[in-house]
C-alpha cells in the first residue's frame, strides 16, 4: 500500500520520537481540556456535567482489511466510530485517545497517514486528542481509541428509557456501509484473481464512503437541542437496525413494530444491493455499520421533528408483550430478529 512511497524505519525515531510527532501534529482547542499529550494523565474537567467515556479496540483482520482500507480513512473512522457512542448518550464529545500497536511492516509515514485522518475527524468534530499508548504488535495492526464527553445528568439518554406510544426515529439512511462492503469485497476478489483489473467502484461513490468515511450524528444532538426534544432511548446504529432496536426493546421492557416502507435506505444503497441478489431491506436492518442514531421520542414531540428531512419516524414502541416486528410492504408481521427478521 505505501510501496510508491518513502519508508522510514521506526527504529530511526523510536517511541519517544513517534509521540514527539503526534504532540506537535495535534492542537488542543476544548476549554475542558487542562493537560493533553505529555504527562503521565491527561486532565479534563467538565464542570457540573456527567463525564460519558467510550471505548473500541480495532484489530487488523478482524475490523478492517487494509487491502482496501485506506489508513487516513482508517485513521477517520477509528475516530468516528467512537465519537458515535458519545452521541448515542445524547453527549458531546470533547476528547479522544489515540493507542496503536504497530508490526515491522509499518513505516514511520504510514502511522502518519492513520494520524492525519485521526487528526481531521477531531478537528471537523472539535475534539482534542490528548494521550495514547505506542506499542509494537507481532502481527499486524492494532488501533483502540476511547473517547471522553459530557451531558447534563437530564440530558444524558439511556437504552432503557424507551415508553409505550413513543415514536421510533432514525437519522439519515440505512443499509449504505454494508452495501460498500459488498462492492469493496467484489473488488478486492477481482483484484486478488488479476491485478491488472483497476477497480471499478465509479458512481457509487456515496456507498463506498458510507462504508470507508462514515460521519457520526453529532448533529443530531444538536438538533433536539435546538428542537428541546429529549430522546426517551437512543443508540447508534453500529450493527444494524434489527439489532438496535432489540436492545432499546429489551433494555426498556418493551415491544416494538417497525414499518418496512418507512425505513430509509438511499436509491445507490438499493439499486446496487440488488444487482447483488441482497434484499435491501434485509441489508438496513442486519447491514451495521451506518453510524446513524436510533432514538424514541414521545408523540408529543412528533410536532417538532416531523419536518426534519433527515429524520425518519419508522414505527413505535407497544407493550413488551406485543413483541418486536416488522410490518412488511405487503403488510405482513415477522418478527424482528437480532440477524434481521426470519421471514428469510
Ligand atoms: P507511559 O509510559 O506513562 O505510558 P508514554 O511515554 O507512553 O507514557 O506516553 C507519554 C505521553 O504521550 C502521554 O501523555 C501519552 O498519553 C502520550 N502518548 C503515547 N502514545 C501516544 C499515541 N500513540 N498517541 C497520542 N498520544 C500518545
Ligand atoms: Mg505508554
Amino acid at each position: 500500500m505505501f510501496d510508491n512511497k518513502e519508508r522510514t524505519h521506526l527504529d530511526k525515531i523510536g517511541e519517544f520520537g513517534l509521540i514527539d510527532l503526534i504532540h506537535k501534529a495535534v492542537e488542543i482547542n476544548e476549554a475542558s481540556t487542562i493537560k493533553g499529550i505529555g504527562d503521565d494523565a491527561a486532565v479534563i474537567q467538565h464542570e457540573g456535567k456527567q463525564t460519558l467515556i467510550s471505548t473500541d479496540l480495532l484489530l487488523e483482520g478482524i475490523h478492517f482489511d487494509l487491502r482496501y482500507v485506506p489508513l487516513k480513512h482508517l485513521g477517520y473512522k477509528a475516530v468516528q466510530v467512537n465519537l458515535s457512542d458519545i452521541y448515542a448518550m445524547n453527549g458531546i464529545a470533547s476528547q479522544i485517545t489515540f493507542s496503536i500497536g504497530l508490526s515491522s511492516k509499518f513505516p514511520l509515514e504510514a502511522i502518519e497517514e492513520i494520524y492525519e485522518g485521526a487528526i481531521l475527524a477531531c478537528k471537523k468534530y472539535g475534539v482534542d486528542l490528548v494521550g495514547g499508548d505506542t506499542s509494537a504488535s507481532k502481527q499486524g495492526l492494532v488501533i483502540s481509541v476511547t473517547s471522553i464527553g459530557y451531558a447534563l445528568a437530564e440530558e444524558v439518554t439511556y437504552r432503557d428509557g424507551a415508553g409505550e406510544g413513543d415514536l421510533i426515529g432514525v437519522s439519515g439512511d440505512l443499509g449504505g456501509a454494508y452495501v460498500g462492503l459488498q462492492l469493496l469485497e467484489r473488488e478486492k476478489q477481482i483484484f486478488l484473481e488479476n491485478p491488472q483489473v483497476q477497480p471499478d467502484l465509479e458512481g457509487k461513490d456515496y456507498i463506498i464512503e458510507r462504508q470507508l468515511k462514515p460521519e457520526a450524528r453529532k448533529d443530531i444532538v444538536y438538533l433536539f437541542r435546538e428542537l428541546k426534544i429529549k430522546p426517551t432511548a437512543m443508540i447508534d446504529v453500529s450493527d444494524g437496525l434489527a439489532s438496535e432496536i432489540l436492545h432499546i426493546c429489551r433494555q426498556s421492557n418493551k415491544g416494538c413494530r417497525i414499518y418496512e416502507e418507512k425505513i430509509p435506505i438511499d436509491p445507490m444503497t438499493y439499486e446496487t444491493a440488488r444487482s447483488f441478489n441482497l434484499d435491501p431491506t434485509v441489508c438496513a436492518l442486519s447491514g451495521g455499520e451506518d453510524y446513524e442514531l436510533l432514538f424514541t421520542i414521545k408523540q408529543a414531540d412528533y410536532e417538532k421533528i416531523k419536518g426534519d428531512l433527515d429524520i425518519s419516524i419508522i414505527g413505535h414502541i407497544t407493550e413488551e408483550s406485543a413483541g418486536c416486528s416488522l410490518v412488511s410492504k405487503s403488510g405482513n408481521m415477522h418478527p424482528i430478529t437480532a440477524q434481521g427478521w426470519n421471514a428469510f
